[in-house]
């Protein structure tokens, strides 16, 4: 893997406190509580720390990535980026990925 400037990292915190700012984001993608502290990296959605421990755990496993603590690739930040919780609409366990344009987001 190629050397990492600092900055980078930087810049991708920086976008990833502006993406979980986003109302649709402030809230766990699986459950619904407020407050998310994890990224589901494998479909770019934003998680509380309990599904993220969750999601962990699925055979086969999702990424999980903290939001403060963990760097992430372009690949991932892209996902992220695309993706986020409004445009998820898949449930734990199901691989249906392909991105939606409804929301079963209750709160939005
Ligand atoms: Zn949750």
């Amino acid at each position: 893997m190629a050397a990492r400037e600092k900055t980078r990292d930087e810049l991708d915190m920086q976008t990833l406190r502006e993406l979980a700012s986003l109302p649709a984001n402030k809230f766990c993608f699986d459950c619904g509580q407020r407050g998310t502290t994890y990224v589901n990296v494998t479909i770019g959605a934003f998680v509380c720390s309990a599904c993220g421990g969750l999601l962990r755990g699925l055979n086969p496993p999702h990424r999980v990535k903290s939001l403060t603590v963990c760097s992430f690739t372009e690949v991932e930040m892209d996902r992220i980026k695309s993706r986020g919780n409004e445009n998820n609409s898949t449930v734990p366990g199901q691989s249906t990925n392909a991105p939606q344009t409804n929301t079963k987001n209750p709160f939005l």
